[in-house]
Formats: structure tokens, C-alpha cells, sequence
């Protein structure tokens, strides 16, 4: 038997681990469908708080010095813990700072749950074998504008290109690997040209889009700070994209990794049936920080204005919830596409 028919063997064995860890969740935990949207069924951990990038707009902006991590071993009884007390989860994500920073710490931790996503910022080589795992490259636009927002920390490495990095690791990827872009005002623009060029010149299966969500602070009249009024998208801006996207989804069909109906979602006419108040990520999501201090109401901590919010999770969140079938098997679709080397 040839080494790829090997690495193929493996990855079979895994689905099938993974199928039949997911279906004992399931059917333990029948309230995960018959509770309406009420029941945990993803994490959110944040596995670093370091990361070998430090973007414009990151809370890592400007700092020298590496964060205090949680010990692995000690990190792996708190996921392991983490499981006990919330069952019916069976898919986790992986955030940081960059969760590949502590590469060989995040193979074992995605061990631990049926299946996984990794959100990194695609400039550590995703090699190797995953359990059951997708990865998504965060991408800012087009070269210029990412390599804009997105710098090496450390001082000597500044001439490598981190979006040519992003699109190298992409190509060579041991697992499937797609791309999450946060639109904003300044990147709007370069979207179509984005979608299209990773499609022509590398192997990802395709991408997943939120829009920028700002902080909500009382004291300004805009309701937020000055550097969100320059990402925000007001309505009609939202209303332009919006329709972006729903012509790229016509062009590019499932290498949009979105269905209409989640794209309609972001329209400003329909925000607040999955954002604000009905937002269903404070019940159907657990996220904590990289010392397993749980987040609230969401990911992405307090503070957030949740009626202005643009972030994908709760689109899928909302579908599951109320039984699209299209949008589910979309996303499940993304732990079965094959890595394609690409060099
Ligand atoms: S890659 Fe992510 S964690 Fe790292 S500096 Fe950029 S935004 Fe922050
Ligand atoms: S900020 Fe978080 S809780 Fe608020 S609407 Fe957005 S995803 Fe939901």
C-alpha cells in the first residue's frame, strides 16, 4: 500500500470515528434538535493567546511581550473537563491568537471532539495529520489592503508577504482548508476580484463571509468608536454587498460556502431576525478565552453592538435551528473535501 492510500486510510478511519461520536452525542441528547435553538452544541476555545502576526485591528496590536498560556497538559484536562459539563457539544472551533502557534497542543485538542474548526491566519504550515478538522485563513482582501492590516510581529521578518504566506500554506495544506473574509469598507471593493483569484491559484474549497461588527459606545453620537465608523458598513453599503454576494453565490455556486438564504440574513431588511435579541449564539454556542474564562454573550465578548452585528455564526446558527437542510450540509461538506496539494 502506497504512503497516500495510508494517509487516505487514516482519514477514512477518522470520518468514521467521528460519525459514530457524533451520532452517540446525538442520540444521548435528543434536545439538541427538539429544544429550539436551546441546547450548546459548538465550542468556541481559544487555544493561544500569542500569535506570530500583529493585524491593525487586534487586541495583540503594539505588544512585545508573549501572554501567559495555560500549560498543555492542564489545558487539555480543562477542554476534558470542559466536555463533562456541556455533553451535547460535538463540534468545536479553534481560536487564539493563532491556534497554530501551539501546533502539536491543538492536534490533541481537536481529538477530543467528532468534529472541528481552525480559524488561523494561514502563515504557519497546516501539515501533518487532523483529526477530522477544516482550517479557515482569515483573509483581508486583495494582497495590498491584507498585507495593510496584517504584519509579522517579530522584527527581521517584515519582508515576507503574510497574504503570499496565507495562499502558499493554503496550497499546501494536509487538510481541507478554506477562507473566512470580514468584509468592511475598505475591502468591499476587492472582494469579487478575491473570490476569483483563490479560485483560479489555489486549492481551498472556498470561502465563508461576515461583515465588520463594531463595539457599541454610548458616548460617541455614531454608537462607536472612530476606528469602526471607518469599517462599519452603514445600510446601504450592507444592502450593496449583500447583493455582491448573491451574484458571487450564482457564479461560484458551493465555493461560496453559503446558501441565499444565509446571505439574506445580512441584509439590513432582515439583520434582526438572526442578530440582536434573536440572536441564537449565547444558547448554541460556549466560548471561552485562553485561560477557559467563558465568554459572554458571544466569541467575541461584551461590548459588541449586537444589532449592527455581521458575523456568519449566527446565519448558520439560525438555519440549523430551523432546519435548513442546504445550509447544513454545506458546511458539514467542509470536513470531507480532500486536501489538493497545489505545488
Ligand atoms: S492573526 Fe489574529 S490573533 Fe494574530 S494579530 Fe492578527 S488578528 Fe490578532
Ligand atoms: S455580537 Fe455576538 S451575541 Fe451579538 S449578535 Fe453578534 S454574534 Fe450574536
Amino acid at each position: 500500500m502506497s504512503i497516500s492510500e495510508l494517509v487516505d486510510g487514516r482519514r477514512l478511519g477518522n470520518y468514521v470515528n467521528g460519525a459514530g461520536r457524533l451520532a452517540a452525542t446525538i442520540i444521548q441528547h435528543p434536545e439538541i434538535f427538539t429544544s429550539g435553538g436551546k441546547t450548546p452544541i459548538t465550542a468556541s476555545i481559544d487555544i493561544a493567546a500569542n500569535c506570530n502576526l500583529r493585524c491593525k485591528h487586534c487586541f495583540l496590536y503594539g505588544k512585545e511581550h508573549e501572554l501567559a498560556e495555560v500549560e498543555d497538559e492542564r489545558f487539555l484536562d480543562q477542554v476534558k473537563n470542559f466536555k463533562q459539563e456541556h455533553p451535547s457539544i460535538f463540534h468545536s472551533n479553534w481560536l487564539g491568537g493563532e491556534p497554530l502557534w501551539r501546533k502539536e497542543l491543538l492536534r490533541k485538542a481537536v481529538r477530543l471532539f467528532p468534529i472541528n474548526w481552525v480559524v488561523t491566519n494561514g502563515t504557519i504550515p497546516i501539515d501533518g495529520e487532523w483529526y477530522n478538522t477544516a482550517f479557515f485563513i482569515s483573509i483581508d482582501g486583495t494582497r495590498k489592503i491584507h498585507n495593510q492590516i496584517r504584519q509579522p510581529w517579530k522584527a527581521g521578518s517584515s519582508q515576507y508577504s503574510v497574504y503570499d504566506r496565507a495562499k502558499h500554506t493554503a496550497n499546501s495544506a494536509s487538510a481541507p482548508t478554506f477562507v473566512h473574509t470580514t468584509i468592511n469598507q475598505l475591502n468591499a471593493h476587492t472582494i469579487p476580484d478575491l473570490v476569483n483569484e483563490w479560485k483560479n491559484d489555489t486549492t481551498v474549497g472556498g470561502f465563508q463571509f461576515s461583515l465588520h461588527t463594531p463595539q457599541k459606545i454610548r458616548t460617541r453620537e455614531s454608537g462607536m468608536s472612530p476606528i469602526d465608523e471607518r469599517l462599519f458598513l452603514q445600510p446601504e453599503e450592507r444592502s450593496q454587498v449583500v447583493g455582491v454576494l448573491h451574484d458571487l453565490k450564482d457564479q461560484y455556486g458551493n465555493f461560496v460556502l453559503m446558501t441565499h438564504g444565509q446571505i439574506d440574513l445580512l441584509s439590513p431588511d432582515a439583520q434582526l431576525v438572526a442578530y440582536g435579541k434573536n440572536c441564537p449564539l449565547p444558547d448554541m454556542v460556549v466560548s471561552v478565552d485562553s485561560q477557559f474564562q467563558q465568554k459572554s454573550p458571544c466569541v467575541m465578548g461584551p461590548g459588541m453592538d449586537c444589532n449592527k452585528c455581521g458575523c456568519i455564526a449566527p446565519t448558520m446558527t439560525h438555519q440549523w435551528k430551523n432546519g435548513d437542510v442546504g445550509s447544513f450540509l454545506l458546511n458539514a461538506g467542509t470536513f470531507f473535501k480532500p486536501p489538493q496539494r497545489n505545488e
